[in-house]
């Protein structure tokens, strides 16, 4: 099997600190082999003594980043501003399942190499899942949860996970667990769907304090959906691991902190994926309209005002020392596959520093999801899952764009 030993700039090792200045990676389809500082270093001639074939690639001019981790996303839905409703009641499951594979090759594309995905119809997430590890199609490593636990008629109840009382969450988590889900999604509070109290409870404590318990018996990490300061209390009231969004808002939607909440997440040790930029590429798109009609406008209010909001919520949770890894909700909304770097952009506007959001996107995710013996990392024994980019994202988070290549297990992608 040939080998590659690669020269960059700089290797950001997934580690919050680790920066190696003329780094070298030497790697295989099995993995990584040796990551050292120095390119004089490079052990081409110990390889090759050794009776490998040895492929030497010189990119001094790039920096390397371990495969980027998307912690919060929807492969089922578009991401072109189509509701979920519509989705199921205008696409077949046959469609809907390209379109998963479609997403799926496109954040692969922009150097996302692992992705969560928060909630789906089932059957179209555990298929791409065992699809993409049988190498049938191309796409990240895959964490699901298949269908998110809701009540009947509850926030995203289309996806296929309606349950009531503690008998059905039990046996939904079962159900879930047994067609190979990785971890539990609970959907606390409403939220976008026709018909749901937005603000309002989706599940009761006792179901949700049930649906935790039976994700731990089976040894699964569990995670809420949390839209409102009362949802907040609630789920904290539990053994929740992570909570998605934790907006700290009012019935109202106007900001509702609560720091000792906020504390209560940090003494817990639960991570918050707040999904920062779910509504930005709406609010883009139509700021950039030059005679905006009044519903968008209206809209694009709304939308502002939601964006201003969840800023102030995340500035907030940063000084009280929250721990966030990066997300996007991509597929939900407008908002598109692969753009990690863009949230991480807006959680560096809110005070977060770079150093902070890389480790969020890469080892900080895999630690937290479990992942990091082989992913995340970039280090010796880890799959050789990296992306190569232009301009050192250290110095603006955004450089995470300027994508020249990206491997998976070795392999080339783009
Ligand atoms: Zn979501």
């Amino acid at each position: 099997m040939e080998m590659t030993i690669l020269k960059v700039k700089k290797i950001y090792d997934g580690t919050r600190k680790g920066e190696i200045p003329e780094g070298v990676l030497v790697f295989d389809e099995t993995g990584i082999l040796e990551v050292l500082p120095g390119w004089e270093n490079a052990p081409v001639s110990r390889y090759e003594q050794a009776g490998r074939s040895v492929a030497v690639i010189d990119a001094r001019d790039v920096c390397l980043v371990p495969g980027l981790i998307d912690s919060h996303v929807h492969l089922m839905m578009p991401g072109d501003g189509m509701k979920g409703e519509e989705v199921v009641s205008t696409m077949s499951q046959g469609e809907i399942q390209l379109v998963a594979g479609r997403n799926a090759a496109q954040a692969l594309f922009a150097g996302v190499t692992t992705l969560r995905d928060c909630g789906g119809i089932a059957d179209v997430t555990f298929s791409l899942k065992s699809a993409i590890e049988k190498g049938l199609v191309a796409g990240p490593d895959l964490l699901v949860c298949g269908s998110p636990i809701t009540s009947t008629g509850g926030h995203i109840h289309y996806m296929g996970g309606e349950a009531d009382g503690e008998e059905e969450i039990r046996r939904l988590v079962r159900r879930q667990k047994k067609r190979g889900a990785d971890f539990v999604k609970i959907v606390a509070t409403g939220g976008g769907t026709r018909g749901v109290v937005v603000k309002g409870m989706n599940l009761t404590l006792p179901e949700i304090n049930c649906a935790v318990e039976e994700a731990h018996r089976l040894h699964l990490k569990a995670t809420a959906h949390v839209n409102s300061t009362k949802g907040v209390e609630t789920v904290l009231k539990t053994e929740i691991d992570g909570i998605e969004h934790a907006y700290f808002s009012a019935f109202d939607g106007t900001v509702d902190y609560q720091k000792r909440e906020a504390e209560n997440m940090v003494k817990k040790g639960i991570v918050v994926c707040q999904t920062l930029e779910v509504m930005e590429p709406k609010v883009e798109r139509l700021g950039k309209i030059k005679n905006r009609t009044a519903q968008e406008t209206q809209e694009y209010d709304r939308l502002s005002l939601f964006q201003e909001r969840l800023f102030e919520m995340h500035r907030r949770m940063i000084e009280d020392g929250v721990s966030f890894i990066a997300g996007t909700d991509a597929g939900w909304n407008e908002c598109p596959f692969g753009r990690v770097w863009h949230g991480l952009k807006k959680m560096a506007e809110c005070g977060m520093s770079n150093e902070e959001l890389l480790y969020s996107a890469t080892g900080k995710a895999a630690d937290w999801l479990g992942i990091s013996e082989k992913r995340g990392y970039l280090r010796a024994g880890c799959a050789a899952d990296f992306l190569m980019v232009r301009e050192d994202p250290r110095k603006d988070i955004s450089n995470l764009r300027l994508v020249e290549q990206v491997y998976k297990n070795g392999i080339r992608i783009r």
